[in-house]
Order: structure tokens, then C-alpha cells, then sequence
């Protein structure tokens, strides 16, 4: 009985290091799921070009390529939302990285997020000018410092240490994000101050239709874990040193292994304020509610009734995915648990190939 015990103990001390292991296959059978966002707002057919649809529909299916390949290897959920954010951070079309909408005193101020649901491990930076893909800072946050959220300066020098890829202003301007910062300063009838911003609140009054774009990832791997990665330039206009949603952890990025991993977009202020993918995540642990439910209740019901746009993606332990948004469109894509894939635009649109 005594040898029975200690080769269970051997086998299981040898085995337990193995099945945690990143990039261990895992179960082959075990199922595996993407889904994406590239941000929710009043995204109108009558808006948008055939060229930015086809522009937009390819960028999203790149990103989906790149976070399913690092899946379907046996590769983790953190390096699949990871390598899917950093695709659409790098396509003009997304606020986030190159794109990135520009502060009220004409400037690109970027945040990221990313989380790990096997031990609510969580990085995220917020107010950055110059790092190329902030989604990576955010990570080296995650596995190497003992802190949760950088900001600012302390941020950019943090990733000096890593050698983190930076770019100068220019890299990240996009003609069609400095024009929409000309006409909400002009629709607004903006009178700048001294520091080239309005009076306050004239920013941010209702979620402003010319600011959708953020991107986020949200992934299940081989080895049941979740991961959520979400990055913004923020929202056309914003008072310069304004913190949105997105590297507020349980706001705009959320994951446990035990609920869902989430990923918002939208009026960032409201998610804050509802703590919007941590809610998701309490209705299904205390209320029993499916993924799908408890995201239709935030995002329909309770942002909805305090005047907050937006929407979210999530995906829960066994697969099942959440596309759920409360505007006219969110630019979006899914890869599920049976191999089937779409990405789709308008809200009325059903996910296609
Ligand atoms: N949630 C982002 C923010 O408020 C913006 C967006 O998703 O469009 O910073």
C-alpha cells in the first residue's frame, strides 16, 4: 500500500509541473477559442468606404491567424490575446498603437492591459507617448514587476530595461484620427485654454461617435486557462492625462479561469464606473448566469440605463464566446471551440468568413 502511495506521489509530483507548463500541448482534444474586438461605437454603413471595410475585415482576420496559430500549438491563452492585440496595434485602422486617436492638446496617449486567468496575474500601462506596442509593456508589467499599473514616464522608462520598442510621435499619426480631432473641436465649438484643451467636460459628454477603434482579445487554450488583453489610444479629445477603462483591472480587462476572460470597448468612464467586466464575472459566479447573460446585463442593461456606449467580448472555461454591444456596430471576430470562424462589422451583421 505504502510503494502504491509513493508512486502515486512520484508520478503525480512529476506529472503536476508538466500539465501547468506554458506551451505543453496539453490536451489535444480539449477545446480551444478567439475572439477579438477593434472597438464598438456608432459604426454606420453609410460611414465607411468598401476599401476601410475590406481594410478592416482583413486586419481582424490577421489578428485571428496570429492568436489561433499560438492556440492550436499548444501555446498559451496570455501569448495568443498577446500576439493578436499587437496585430491590430500595428494596423492603422484600430485606436490602439499606430492609429491611435489624439488628446485634446493634439497628442497620442496610449494605454494596455493583460491578464492571466490561472492566477488573476494582471499588467497594464497607461498614458504612454512613444512604445510601439503597448500591449508588450503591459506583459513585461505582468512578469516582472511586482506591480499591477505604470503610468506615464515611470512606464516608458520601465520598459528602457527591457529594451521595448518605441517610435516618435509621427509613427503613430494617422491623417484620418487628426481630422476627427478637428471636427470634434469644431462640432463642440472648443475654446482652448492655455494649455490647448477646452473647459472641462466638454470632452467627453456622451460617448462620442468619432472615437470607436480600441482593440482587445480574450482567448481559452489546450490547458483550460483564459487570458484577456485589451489596448487603447484612448477617446478623441480626452483631456491630456486622462486614465480610461482598459488598464483598469475588473473596468475594461478582466480574466479568471473560474468565470471568463473579458475585453471591453466604449465610453470608458462608464466601465470604470460599473467596474463593467468584473460585473460580468460576479453575475456568473453568485447569479449562475451564462456568459452571454451576464454580459447582456451590464452591457444592455445596466451601462445602457446610465447613458454608457459600448460593448465586450468574453469567453468563458468551456469555450463559449460573448460578442455583446449596445451601439451600431463593433468591429469584431471569433474563431469558437468547433473550429468556426467570422468577423463581422455592423450590429446587424451575422459573423461571416
Ligand atoms: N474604452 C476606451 C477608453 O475609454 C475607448 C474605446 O473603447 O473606444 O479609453
Amino acid at each position: 500500500m505504502n510503494k502504491l502511495l509513493s508512486l502515486f506521489t512520484l508520478v503525480a509530483l512529476v506529472a503536476t509541473p508538466l500539465a501547468h507548463a506554458d506551451n505543453h500541448g496539453g490536451n489535444d482534444e480539449a477545446p480551444i477559442a478567439l475572439a477579438i474586438h477593434g472597438g464598438a461605437g456608432t459604426i454606420r454603413r453609410e460611414d465607411l468606404t468598401e476599401e476601410k471595410e475590406k481594410g478592416v475585415h482583413a486586419a481582424l482576420n490577421a489578428a485571428l491567424d496570429a492568436g489561433y496559430a499560438v492556440l492550436e500549438k499548444g501555446g498559451s491563452s496570455l501569448d495568443a490575446v498577446a500576439t493578436a492585440v499587437q496585430v491590430l496595434e500595428d494596423s492603422p485602422h484600430f485606436n490602439a498603437g499606430k492609429g491611435a486617436v489624439f488628446t485634446c492638446d493634439g497628442h497620442n496617449e496610449m494605454d494596455a492591459a493583460i491578464m492571466d486567468g490561472r492566477n488573476l496575474a494582471a499588467g497594464a500601462v497607461a498614458g504612454l507617448k512613444s512604445v510601439k506596442n503597448p500591449v508588450k509593456l503591459a506583459r513585461l508589467v505582468l512578469e516582472n514587476s511586482p506591480h499591477v499599473l505604470l503610468v506615464g514616464d515611470g512606464a516608458e522608462t520601465y520598459g528602457k530595461q527591457f529594451d521595448i520598442e518605441t517610435r516618435p510621435p509621427g509613427y503613430f499619426y494617422t491623417d484620418h484620427r487628426w481630422q476627427q480631432l478637428q471636427d470634434v473641436q469644431q462640432r463642440d465649438g472648443v475654446k482652448k485654454d492655455s494649455e490647448g484643451c477646452g473647459s472641462p467636460g466638454f470632452a467627453l459628454d456622451g460617448f462620442d461617435p468619432l472615437s470607436f477603434g480600441t482593440v482587445g482579445a480574450v482567448a481559452l487554450d489546450r490547458n483550460g486557462n483564459l487570458a484577456a488583453a485589451t489596448s487603447t489610444g484612448g477617446m478623441t479629445n480626452k483631456r491630456f492625462g486622462r486614465v480610461g477603462d482598459v488598464p483598469i483591472i475588473g473596468a475594461g480587462t478582466y480574466a479568471d479561469n473560474a468565470t471568463a476572460a473579458l475585453s471591453a470597448t466604449g465610453h470608458g468612464e462608464y466601465f470604470i464606473r460599473t467596474v463593467a467586466a468584473h460585473s460580468i464575472t460576479t453575475r456568473m459566479q453568485h447569479l449562475g448566469e451564462s456568459l452571454d447573460e451576464a454580459a447582456d446585463a451590464v452591457i444592455n442593461t445596466t451601462l445602457k440605463n446610465m447613458g454608457g456606449g459600448g460593448g465586450v467580448i468574453g469567453v468563458d472555461g468551456k469555450g463559449n464566446i460573448t460578442q455583446t454591444f449596445n451601439t451600431s456596430g463593433m468591429y469584431r471576430g471569433f474563431i469558437d471551440r468547433n473550429g468556426n470562424r467570422g468577423t463581422a462589422i455592423y450590429a446587424d451583421e451575422v459573423p461571416a468568413e
